[in-house]
Order: C-alpha cells, then sequence, then structure tokens
C-alpha cells in the first residue's frame, strides 16, 4: 500500500523506524527485533539506509520481509550522496523487484573527510530534489523526503532551507518526515512557515524516545537538535540510572506525542533504534488516544 493513501485516512499513524544489520553484522537479532516491532501493527514500518551506501542490500531484504513475510507496508530509505548514479538506479530497481511501493528519498551524509566537490554531479546526485525525480522516472512509487523543523545542519538559514523544501517537494514528494525535535513548539513554529511558503504535503513527526544518558549528547551532537531546559534536568537526574532513564525517555515521548496529537498534529513516526520493548510501552501508554486497532 502507499504511505499517502494511509496518510489520507481520517486517522492518527503510528509508524516505526529499524535500522537494518550493518556490513558483516548477522541478521538474525535485527529480524527477532523487527518481528516484534510488527506485533504492534505499526501503520507502516521505515528501513534506514546505512551511511555511504554500503547496506542498501540489507535495507531491501529487512524491508522485504516486513512487507512480504509480516504483511506491513514498508518504506525503505534511500540515500543518493556517496553512490554513482548507476547504482543508484540499480538500486531502485531492487526496491521495485521486491514489490516495495514506497521509497523515502536522501541526500545522506557527506562521508566524514571528503567533500560535496569528491562527487561531481555528471556522475552523483547532490540533492534529494534529484533523486526525487530519478525515483519518479524508474516508476509509481509513492515518495517521501526528510524535513528539519530546526533546518538542516549544513544550511546557515532556515527560510533557505525552506526554501530548498519546496523545491524538494515540488519535483515529486508525497510526504515529508521530520528530524528528531524535543519540543513540539519548534514543529508547530516549522508547520505554520511550510505551509505559508505553500508546502502542502502530509508531515509526519519523528519522535526520538531517549532511554539513556549517552544517546542524548550523541544525537544532539550529529542533528544539532534543541535540547528543553525540561528534558536536560531529566538527563541530568537519571542519565546514570539505565532503568529510571528508560521510564522517564518513554514517559517523555509519550508526552511530546499526546500533544502532537491533541495539536491535530495526524502522523506519528517512532525512531525505535530496533528496541521493541521501548516501541511497545509508548503504544500501550496511547492506546486510548490513537485507538490499538492499526
Ligand atoms: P537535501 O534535501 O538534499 O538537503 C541537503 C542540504 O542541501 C540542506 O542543507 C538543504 O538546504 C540544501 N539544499 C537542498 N536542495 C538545494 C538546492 N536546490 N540548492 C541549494 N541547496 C540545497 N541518512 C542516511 O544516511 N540514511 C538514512 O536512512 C537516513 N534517514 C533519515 C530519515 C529522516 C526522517 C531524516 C530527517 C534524516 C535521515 N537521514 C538519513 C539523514 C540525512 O541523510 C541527512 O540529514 C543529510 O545530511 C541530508 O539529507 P536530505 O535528504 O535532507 O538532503
Amino acid at each position: 500500500m502507499k504511505i499517502k493513501d494511509i496518510l489520507a485516512r481520517d486517522k492518527v499513524t503510528l509508524s516505526f523506524e529499524v535500522f537494518p544489520p550493518k556490513k558483516g553484522m548477522p541478521f538474525e537479532p535485527i529480524v527477532t527485533a523487527v518481528d516484534r516491532l510488527c506485533q504492534s501493527r505499526p501503520d507502516f514500518m521505515s528501513v534506514t539506509y546505512g551511511a555511504g551506501g554500503g547496506t542498501g542490500h540489507n535495507t531491501v531484504k529487512i524491508a522485504s520481509h516486513v512487507q512480504n513475510e509480516l504483511g506491513v507496508t514498508a518504506l525503505a530509505h534511500l540515500s543518493c550522496v556517496s553512490s554513482t548514479r548507476e547504482q543508484v538506479s540499480e538500486a531502485i530497481a531492487e526496491i521495485k523487484a521486491a514489490g516495495i511501493e514506497n521509497i523515502l528519498a536522501l541526500r545522506g551524509d557527506i562521508p566524514q573527510g571528503a567533500s560535496a566537490g569528491d562527487y561531481p554531479v555528471g556522475e552523483y546526485y547532490r540533492y534529494a530534489s534529484d533523486l526525487v525525480q530519478e525515483i519518479k522516472r524508474q516508476g509509481d512509487f509513492c515518495i517521501g523526503a526528510a524535513c528539519y523543523p530546526e533546518g538542516h545542519i549544513e544550511c546557515a538559514h532556515k527560510e533557505d532551507d525552506i526554501a530548498n523544501l519546496k523545491i524538494k517537494v515540488d519535483s515529486g514528494v508525497d510526504f515529508l518526515t521530520t528530524q528528531m525535535f524535543f519540543d513540539n513548539n519548534i514543529l508547530y513554529n516549522f508547520l505554520y512557515r511550510i505551509r505559508e511558503r505553500g508546502i502542502t504535503v502530509p508531515v509526519i513527526a519523528g519522535i526520538m524516545p531517549i532511554t539513556n544518558g549517552k544517546q542524548i549528547a550523541h544525537v544532539t551532537e550529529l542533528s544539532g537538535t534543541y535540547v528543553p531546559t525540561r528534558f536536560k534536568a531529566i538527563v541530568d537526574k537519571f542519565g546514570d540510572n539505565p532503568a529510571a532513564m528508560k521510564q522517564a525517555g518513554i514517559a517523555y515521548a509519550t508526552e511530546q506525542i499526546i500533544d502532537l496529537v491533541a495539536n491535530g498534529v495526524k502522523a506519528i513516526h517512532i525512531y525505535t533504534m530496533n528496541k521493541p520493548d521501548v516501541a511497545e510501552s509508548i503504544r500501550s501508554n496511547l492506546s486510548c488516544i490513537i485507538g490499538d486497532e492499526q
């Protein structure tokens, strides 16, 4: 099923993100986690694409398992920054052959030590918007893309980032998924600004439950995400107590989602970090809020 059709339903949608095994790592533990996550019947499950492109086959394998064996709609991520146009074309063909109809089109992060100039435009795609156009050329896919309520880290001005987002959406994007955020007002402000700029596709709110103290330093360093004082206090207090931090992280993410739904946000995506117990706890906390029947 196409995700744009799922999002068009008159209900709140809940979806999960998982990552595939890294190169050379075993499949078994990831498949076990994915199987358990699918038991919560998410509206769809997204599977990330390893930075550098090395695990693309694993993305398709897991996405295919999700969709074809577990019966949950799959969204395969695909990044293009360090793969040649030919490699990208092969990756799209592989996704299509697996019967997956939904692709999250990403540029990806420029590998450490490299610069954009190392990837000449004739041979590589420069922006996710170029990839969107190529995916459209290769088939009748539903295409998602990333967006950044706090602005993308490489873009000095938020307004420029929104102008670039408009170009991306106009190239054929059906829905957007946000980078994680810990202050809902940042999302509300972003939604207001993009709607004003004529970006009208559905926006799925990406929620990252922080369940250990070290995780917050890592994710904010990578993405520059703002951590509210209220959340900092939680991490300061419980960061060294894994069980307490997990409980507090689940409660914080749950509260964030309740506020989003109360304010009219209709689609929530949980960055599960392959932790079924965390996703299940959040799902169960929301059973009457978004309904048990997915
Ligand atoms: P783009 O949309 O191409 O934007 C990149 C930068 O270029 C931005 O600063 C933008 O403002 C600028 N830009 C865009 N178009 C133009 C233009 N026409 N002119 C000038 N400037 C322009 N990474 C992975 O490796 N694998 C994953 O599976 C993955 N999944 C993700 C899922 C989500 C929901 C999110 C939010 C991010 C994900 N990422 C993933 C990270 C993402 O690849 C990085 O954030 C990357 O740096 C940007 O990718 P993008 O697709 O947003 O790039």
